[in-house]
């Protein structure tokens, strides 16, 4: 690429962190993305002409609000609220809400941005956006998750709507949030208007497959992956990290496709179980009771060991499937996952992989699935689930199944395309983030500043 094209990315990304500094996973996320474009600014001079770096790295709007309540003591709490509408280019801004200790706005921007380029890449018209609260759902009751709710949602209903803005759940906003979420729009705007929010339950206004959609789209992605290189998930050994919602549907269609997976973390430690994942236990232990790993290595008995603290990436596996959070898989862990052989790793979290892992797998060959692509399924549904609520319609689960794998095989596809086209093969950082850049600064381009 020209000296010019390469110099004013880097002044891009110098003025994000002069302008935003102390949000580092923002700025990680920015920097993985402009390291993809030399190559498409160069060939499309009418991107660069029109500054279409500076105007995608730069959110819409971002609001910041106030979410006071009450717990059961009756003692008052206050959380901070967030949702940034970081890109309507393409529809209506769509993402999730996480509710974790660790959410600020540098965070939420981080998967605000992410999601543009996610959305863009799924093709189904759906805007970038992404938001959330630093409440810790972690130990509360059913009553104060509703309270927290309800008041979170008193103030984020005034800037949503189903032609606006559209969120979903993320790490710690699952159903329950969701429905208390939804009942609270509903009761302060005088509204059943479906398509505001998705993740819905399956009597109002859900669709069939949301809940599996993000493990089973990225598993989905894995195997399209192998494919190419000839192989398929039958008798392959898997790690998966985490152990919520993404993690769960990932082990569910890995087992139905043959492979045999072999653990499970959480913030406390992880599991491995040598027969393989007893996935019924796991569902009964983390989506009935609310409980932790530990507590399925104890009901599952001598096959299973719980090694508390520690890295689940020390476990040997052809597959590696982070489905837990940002960073959480680093340099040295891929190391080690190179080291004991694996062939394929595809992120089911948002930006599991840091910068300096996803160089040690692409230099030893490994097919490395970024999440923007891979994990792209969840919020594919989502989008199907607005256009059921905008037909009043109910898909049975076979159908969204099958259009969610159509849906991953095109992501796969013009990924893999795209990096050929743009001179690294192989390379689906590369094709993810070209791909969708070039769809969301097209539409930019065309509607004018
Ligand atoms: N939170 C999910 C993601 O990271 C899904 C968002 C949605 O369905 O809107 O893509």
């Amino acid at each position: 690429a020209p000296s010019e094209v390469l110099a004013a990315l880097e002044e891009s990304y110098e003025r994000v962190l002069r302008r935003d500094p102390g949000e580092p996973e923002f700025h990680q996320a920015v920097h993985e993305v402009l390291e993809s474009l030399p190559p498409v600014l160069a060939a499309r001079p009418e991107l660069a002409a029109a500054r279409l770096v500076e105007r995608v790295i730069e959110p819409e709007r971002q609001i910041v609000f106030r979410v006071p309540w009450q717990d059961d003591t009756g003692a008052i709490h206050v959380n901070r609220g967030f949702r940034v509408e970081f890109n309507s280019a393409l529809g209506p801004y769509k993402g999730g809400l996480r509710f974790h200790p660790t959410v600020n706005l540098g965070v939420v921007k981080f998967l605000g941005f992410e999601q543009i380029f996610k959305n863009a890449l799924t093709g189904l018209g759906i805007g970038g956006g992404k938001g959330g609260s630093d409440f810790d759902p972690h130990g509360r009751s059913d009553d104060e998750v509703m309270r927290f709710c309800q008041s979170f949602m008193t103030e984020l209903q005034r800037h949503i709507g189903d032609h606006t803005d559209v969120p979903a759940g993320d790490i710690g906003v699952g159903a329950r949030e969701i429905g208390f979420m939804f009942g609270q729009y509903r009761r302060v705007t005088n509204r059943w208007e479906a398509g505001v929010l998705t993740g819905k339950g399956l009597p109002w206004g859900g669709s069939a497959g949301r809940t599996e959609a993000t493990g089973y789209g990225n598993v989905m992605f894995t195997a399209e992956m192998l494919k190419r290189r000839g192989e398929d998930l039958d008798g392959q050994q898997i790690v998966v990290s985490g152990s919520g919602n993404v993690a769960i549907y990932t082990i569910e269609k890995a087992q139905a496709l043959g492979a045999n997976v072999v653990t499970v973390s959480d913030s406390g430690g992880y599991v491995v179980d040598e027969k393989g994942i007893d996935l019924e236990l796991l569902k009964k232990v983390k989506e009935i009771d609310r409980g932790r790993v530990s507590d399925y290595a104890e009901l599952r008995g001598v096959s299973a060991r719980y090694v508390p603290g520690g890295s689940v990436w020390d476990v040997p596996a052809d597959i590696a499937l982070p489905s837990a959070t940002q960073n959480e898989l680093d340099e040295a862990a891929a190391l080690v996952l190179v080291r004991n052989g694996v062939k394929a790793v595809s992120e089911g979290a948002n930006m599991p992989a840091t910068p300096g892992a996803v160089h040690v797998f692409q230099d030893a060959g490994v097919a490395f699935g970024p999440g923007k692509a891979a994990n792209a399924g969840g919020v594919a549904v989502s989008a199907l689930e607005m256009r059921q609520n905008a037909g009043r319609e109910s898909w049975a689960f076979e159908r969204v199944e099958a259009e969610l794998s159509t849906i991953m095989t095109t992501i796969h596809d013009t990924c893999f395309e795209t990096a050929e086209r743009y001179g690294a093969p192989g390379d689906y950082v590369t094709g993810a983030n070209i791909a969708g850049f070039e769809r969301v600064a097209g539409a930019m381009l065309a509607q004018g500043l």
